[in-house]
């Protein structure tokens, strides 16, 4: 597959203006001001895109619906907040062909009939800062931002916002309440952002990767967009790789490539001539698979029926020598340490859950201390107010699951298998 958001970018001046512009860039923008904001959703709409953050929820839809409320003014956020361990991929995006966003977050902007954008940008990303910062800049100079762009009476005007370093920030509403000026926690859903978002007005938060996305649709309609991928889930992908494979990055493959390919012929297999024991294929937030269950195919759909999800397309391949409690225990120190504070289950939830774990890690366990481990765990998913109090204890719950031998030998041998 030719390569669509990582496009030339192994050339070292990638990031520039001139760059992009001598390998057609910005001309999609002129293809996308020449067509009606009604007429650029509907094509969105038909290339089946679907967010790639995490939840995968289809594009097109949530600009329609903040294209049809009557208040204005309206608003296009992109969610460049990317916190979940093992995801680096939006970054790439950002430090090597970062005009690509600019592009696509003006197309949405015009489809949606938003005159302002915001970037969130990760707390953790200065170096990236500067980058976006020289982009949009360049982008204003060229006449691609601002008042009148490229001579087609249309307003769009982006503005950086780089968080204070909270993984809650990613949650959309969340991010809505630092941007004006909030502690960084989660709004009560319904009302949905698309209607009531940034300053109570129609907002669309988009991730990076989707949003880079846009240009393609439109140079080449969305009818041969759907050819890649997945009937279900049309389009490229940016997966991650990290942890025992021989070649660790991000690859740029179709959508529904399966997890096997990815990790044996793109990332070259487990390093070492060891084992693989185990696959985080989404990010720290989705259940681990164990190695037989690595012929899933990698897209929003078919995930869940092999009993994880797609999440970011965060892979972190473990080999024989993990162990998978210290794993557990690594994770839920960060989710206690990250989560807000507002609801009981997710702020007592994570904190208990690690203790548990560190408990059995030490030798102190109790009996029942899996059992608790589960309760807590289905307590959690149940009753926490958002998405990281309900994912948190996926990772626990999936490991006990597929690995319970391993934790009954902590618990009843004082040692790891591994
Ligand atoms: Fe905050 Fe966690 Fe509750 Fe979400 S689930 S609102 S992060 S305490």
């Amino acid at each position: 597959m030719e390569k669509i958001l990582l496009r030339n970018i192994e050339n070292p001046r990638s990031a520039d203006i001139k760059e992009y512009i001598k390998n057609g860039g910005y001309k999609d923008l002129l293809l996308a001001l020449k067509m009606q904001p009604g007429e650029i959703i509907e094509e969105v709409k038909r290339s089946g895109l679907r967010g790639r953050g995490g939840s995968g929820f289809p594009t097109g839809l949530k600009w329609e619906v903040a294209l049809r409320d009557p208040k204005s003014p309206k608003y296009l956020i992109c969610n460049a907040d990317e916190g979940e361990p093992g995801t680096f991929k939006d970054r790439l995006i950002m430090e090597k062909n970062p005009h690509l966003l600019i592009e696509g977050m003006i197309i949405a902007g015009y489809a949606i009939k938003a005159e302002y954008g915001y970037i969130y940008l990760r707390g953790e990303y200065p170096y990236v800062k500067k980058i976006l910062s020289r982009t949009i800049k360049e982008a204003y100079d060229k006449g691609y931002l601002g008042e009148d762009i490229m001579g087609r009476g249309v307003k769009f005007h982006i503005k950086l916002y780089q968080g204070a370093g909270a993984y809650i920030c990613g949650e959309e509403t969340a991010l809505i309440e630092s941007i004006e000026g909030k502690r960084g926690q989660p709004r009560i859903k319904p009302p949905f952002p698309a209607s009531t978002g940034v300053w109570g007005m129609p907002s669309v938060v988009n991730n990076v990767e989707t949003l880079s996305n846009i240009p393609y649709i439109i140079e080449i309609g969305a009818t041969a967009y759907l050819k890649i991928g997945t009937p279900e889930c049309p389009g490229p992908k940016l997966y991650c790789v990290s942890g025992h494979v021989k070649r660790p990055g991000v690859y740029e493959l179709p959508m529904g490539t399966t997890l096997r390919e990815i990790i044996y012929t793109h990332a070259g297999g487990v390093r070492d001539g060891k084992r693989l024991k185990a696959v985080i294929p989404g990010g720290i937030s989705t259940p681990i698979l164990p190695p037989q269950n690595i012929d899933c195919t990698m897209d929003f759909v078919n995930m869940p029926r092999y009993g994880s999800a797609l999440g970011s397309g965060a892979i972190i391949v473990m080999d024989e020598t993990v162990c998978l409690l210290k794993v557990c225990e690594r994770a839920l120190r960060f989710f206690a340490h990250e989560s807000c504070g507002k609801c009981t289950p997710c702020r007592i939830g994570t904190k208990r859950m690690l203790e548990t774990i560190q408990r059995i890690l030490r030798g102190a366990e109790r009996d029942e201390d899996i059992e608790s481990l589960l309760e807590l765990g289905s307590v959690m998913d149940a009753a926490s107010f958002c998405p990281l109090g309900q994912t948190a204890p996926n990772l626990v719950i999936s490991t006990i699951n597929h690995f319970r031998e391993e934790f009954e030998s902590h618990i009843k041998e004082g040692r790891c298998p591994s």
